[in-house]
């Protein structure tokens, strides 16, 4: 049982008037966290006291903080274990992929400490009498709002950018992830000046308190309705906003693959981590020459899936994060059926404590349905068939998403078009979850906007300034 406290202008155990958190194990039921609620007036109060050191911060040499990161980079791998097994706790997944998530967040926090400190600005080339040049300078204090479905990388991403580049920063974690959080801002804090970093519990109210306050970015990783929500609530303020928000990613299966093999990419981008992925597969569209063994394959792929709890060793699909999620995910599998679709396996409650739900794969549906156009966040497969490659390009890109797209296919001249036409940020041709470090994309629509990965994330948090120094009287010094 975890009993988090929040940390406000470098002292733990601040505030929490707004109440308590309380966050259930969904493998079993039993109770893991209880966290405090920040209310608007704590917000406010954190915000001033981390302004409060930002100077200091941001005048802090460049390698120092880089030093610093590394440090919390240490303290991280130091807690890699206690951080896998709560984020498995709270909200479910296999625990060797929890793990994999703190070690991918470690990883980002050492590329974001060697990266920051060896990028400058550029010289201008002026008068020769005068000195011209830009240079990034820190933004001031960052706001950092996270999601639960892979807490630790998601976080680490954003705080070591945002702190490395000389912004001070508040995080507020999932409200389904607060423990996970609490062990992350300890691991951080250890590492860095007080106040530095500072920790916020409670939901989406909190998050809005946060979004409306005097901060000068607002980097918010999550849902499509908060970004928007949050947008909104910057806009007033004038802060910066960065949004990495949902998908509902396409794949595409071309008539000329095999497919088995399209299958096993179809199971993985479908039903890891329970479906609970911003760039899982939530859309296939499959060529009608090979529509019937793909889906018979996929239909096999599910069903050997290992359900279990995410503690238990083996466990390939463990629960969905909540009960309230759950029937958020079975509410858009049942109503497809009853327009229509065809369940071929799981699409049922089972029995017993927890948020289990099968991997799920449906056929016969329509491009028009709920299940196809939204993200659905669970393990769920829905299967149109299509005539050709033209038709599957066109409804893939007919989204009020734009994160990712993948694209099965032997012809390069598909693959051409594929990556030419489809309005998404990465693009990704017979490897579901392909790609190299580093690679960063811009969002589009509903999926977000500015770098949310990779160096690029380093320049989201500081802004440019163009510095011209000549002698007085256009003489010399
Ligand atoms: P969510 O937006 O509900 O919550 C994320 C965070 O935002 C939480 O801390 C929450 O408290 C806060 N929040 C919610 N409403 C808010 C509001 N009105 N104002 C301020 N803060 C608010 O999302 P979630 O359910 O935690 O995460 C799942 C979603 O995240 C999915 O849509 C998924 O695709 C997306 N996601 C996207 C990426 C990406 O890189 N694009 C990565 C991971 C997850």
């Amino acid at each position: 049982m975890y009993t988090v406290a929040q940390l406000i202008g470098g002292v733990w155990g601040a505030g929490g008037d707004g109440g308590e958190l309380v966050v259930f194990d969904p493998a079993d039921g039993t109770q893991v966290t209880s966290a405090p609620v920040a209310t608007a007036d704590e917000v406010g109060k954190a915000v001033a006291a981390a302004r409060g050191t930002a100077a200091q911060w941001a005048a802090t040499a460049p390698t120092e903080r880089a030093a610093a990161l590394h440090r919390a980079a240490e303290a991280v791998a130091e807690a890699a274990d206690e951080l896998a097994q709560a984020t498995t706790a709270e909200m479910g997944k296999p625990l060797a992929d929890a793990r994999a998530g703190v070690d991918a967040g470690i990883a980002t926090l050492r590329q974001y400490a060697e990266l920051a400190a060896t990028r400058g600005g550029r010289t201008l080339h002026g008068d020769p009498a005068a000195i011209d040049f830009m240079t990034p300078e820190p933004r001031g204090v960052v706001a950092v709002i996270t999601p639960w479905n892979d807490p630790v990388a998601v976080s680490c991403g954003l705080l070591g950018a945002a702190l490395v580049t000389g912004n001070v920063v508040l995080h507020k974690p999932s409200e389904r992830t607060p423990a996970t959080g609490w062990l992350l801002a300890r691991a951080f804090d250890a590492a860095l000046p007080a106040g530095v970093l500072s920790l916020l519990s409670g939901g989406p109210e909190t998050g809005a308190a946060l979004a409306a306050a005097e901060v000068d970015v607002v980097a918010h990783v999550g849902s499509t309705a908060a970004g928007r929500a949050i947008a909104t609530a910057a806009a007033a303020g004038g802060a910066k906003v960065l949004l990495e928000n949902g998908g509902s990613d396409p794949m595409i299966v071309d008539a000329d693959v095999d497919p088995i093999w399209a299958a096993g990419q179809a199971a993985q981008g479908a039903f890891a981590n329970a479906g609970q992925i911003c760039v899982a597969v939530e859309r296939i569209y499959a060529h009608r020459d090979i529509a019937e063994d793909f889906v018979a394959a996929l239909v096999e792929r599910a069903v050997a899936l290992r359900i279990g709890p995410g503690r238990q060793p083996g466990t390939e699909l463990g629960p969905l994060v909540d009960r309230r999620h759950r029937d958020q995910v079975h509410g858009q599998v049942t109503a497809a059926a009853a327009d229509g679709a065809r369940i071929r396996t799981g699409g049922t409650l089972p029995d017993g404590p927890g948020a289990f739900y099968p991997a799920t794969v449906v056929d016969d549906c329509r491009h028009d349905m709920t299940l196809v156009r939204e993200e659905t966040f669970g393990p769920v497969a829905p299967v149109v068939v299509v005539d050709s490659f033209s038709e599957a390009l066109r409804c893939a890109a007919d989204s009020p998403y734009g994160l990712a797209a993948t694209v099965l296919t032997g012809s390069m001249s598909h693959a051409q078009r594929a990556w030419r036409e489809l309005p998404v940020g990465t693009v990704k041709v017979n490897a579901v979850f392909g790609g190299a470090p580093a690679g960063a994309a811009h969002p589009r629509r509903g999926s977000g906007q500015g770098f949310g990965y990779g160096p690029e994330l380093l320049d989201e948090f500081t802004a440019t300034k163009a510095v011209h120094i000549e002698a007085p009287g256009g003489g010399h010094w």
